[in-house]
């Protein structure tokens, strides 16, 4: 399996319910190497500039609200066949139809509220880990 990268937003709603150790711990005992980390609150430019592939979905603006609307957590992760792996971790989008002990199924709220972000592709987790990372940041 190959060394990849994928993105790990711990999204607002988890950092207000005071789970980011929580989702970090599940990220340690995963298996993954966390190359950068940071808390921050996202600007609505960021958040628009990072969910732009859904700029025309109806729930584009409910989406960047939400994201905006409190600190996250903001971390690089590495390790073998790291996408897939993490969106298993974090489940499916709706937590209702995430499988039992995934992020979004402990964590998770609804489909807008889903307690993290993991990237869908490779490619996805190197250009969105470089959108917050752009480079000296990274171990
Ligand atoms: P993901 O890859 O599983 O995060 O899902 P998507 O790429 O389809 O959507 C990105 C994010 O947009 C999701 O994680 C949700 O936070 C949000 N989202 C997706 N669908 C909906 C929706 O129907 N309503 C709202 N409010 N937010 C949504």
């Amino acid at each position: 399996m190959p060394t990849q990268r994928t993105l790990c937003i711990i999204k607002p709603d988890a950092v207000e319910k005071k789970v980011q150790g929580s989702i970090i711990q599940r990220v340690l005992e995963e298996g993954f190497r966390i190359v950068a980390m940071q808390q921050v609150q996202l600007s609505r430019a960021q958040a628009e500039g990072f969910y732009a592939v859904h700029r025309d979905r109806p729930f584009f603006d409910e989406l960047c609200t939400f994201m905006t609307r409190g600190p996250v957590v903001i971390a690089a992760l590495e390790r073998d066949d790291a996408v897939a792996h993490w969106r298993k971790v974090i489940g499916a989008t709706d937590p209702a139809k995430a499988d039992e002990g995934t992020i979004r199924k402990l964590y998770g709220a609804n489909v807008g509220e889903n307690a993290t972000h993991g990237s869908d592709s490779p490619e996805n987790g190197l250009i969105e880990t470089a959108y917050f990372f752009p480079g000296h940041e990274l171990l």
